[in-house]
């Protein structure tokens, strides 16, 4: 199993359009730097889910078919915007995994292209996919949102963004499935998580400490929170680091 981090900020992406700041200036410079809406491929035996598609060049990363499947974590623009163009293929089909979201986003669910949107994930019952198994946790977050555990030959991944501290009972399962990768929300530094919706940095150190995965690494970021680390990365506990665009977890 291995998981390939797309994307890894916030719904502004870094650099911030016509921002100054000193984060904003260094991923100008260095495309290391630079952060793309939130999103992540996870390949395992020779299958492909993308998780969220909110970049806008799917259909230029991935030769048509070369896609399983998509999941959703939640409909809110930055995590499915790219789904917009790519329903307009042509001469096969894709199932899109995603919660029971009577709204969905824009015009989706009424033209929805080669985007078979019928897999309704519930929370808490596992979705079989050959050997992998995909297991639905409820997040905290402005609009219906599920996180992933992923589990494949012994091997237990979660990846879960949006939300703001997690639900009790999230928290339960993923601590008595001992984690080898937990990719968490962490869009803001300390104290600027402001309305609810996104973990700080404290929140996340928090959530790392309950649950005890043997690594997380931090995504959805914005460039608050880039701008901050630029003087406190000792901040972060061992185990702990902060994702980045092209990152590969195995
Ligand atoms: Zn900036
Ligand atoms: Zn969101
Ligand atoms: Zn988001």
């Amino acid at each position: 199993m291995k998981l390939t981090l797309l994307g890894t900020a916030n719904a502004a992406s870094i650099p911030v359009y016509g921002c100054e700041c000193v984060a904003c200036q260094r991923a100008m410079v260095d495309p290391f730097y630079r952060r793309l809406n939130c999103s992540a491929l996870l390949e395992f035996d020779d299958q492909k889910i993308l998780i969220d598609a909110g970049l806008p060049d799917i259909t230029a990363r991935f030769t048509p078919g070369e896609l399983t499947k998509v999941l959703i974590t939640h409909y809110h623009p930055d995590h499915v915007q790219g789904l917009l163009h790519l329903r307009w293929g042509a001469g096969f089909n894709i199932q899109v995994l995603s919660p029971k979201d009577p709204v969905g986003f824009a015009d989706l669910y009424r033209h929805p292209g080669i985007l078979d949107f019928s897999s309704r994930l519930s929370a808490f019952e596992p979705y079989q996919m050959d050997n992998l198994e995909i297991t639905p946790l409820p997040l905290l977050h402005s609009k219906q949102t599920l996180g992933y555990a992923f589990r494949h030959n012994g091997k237990h991944f979660a990846y879960l963004t949006d939300t703001a501290g997690l639900p009790l009972d999230t928290v339960h399962y993923l601590a008595q499935n001992r984690l080898d990768v937990m990719v968490i929300d962490c869009a803001f530094p300390p104290g600027l998580a402001g309305p609810l919706n996104h973990n700080d940095i404290d929140m996340a150190i928090l959530l790392h400490q309950a649950i005890k995965p043997k690594k997380s690494v931090l995504s959805h970021i914005s460039h608050e929170l880039d701008c901050w680390l630029l003087d406190n990365e000792e901040y972060l506990p061992s185990g702990i680091v902060i994702g980045h665009d092209g990152q590969v977890l195995r």
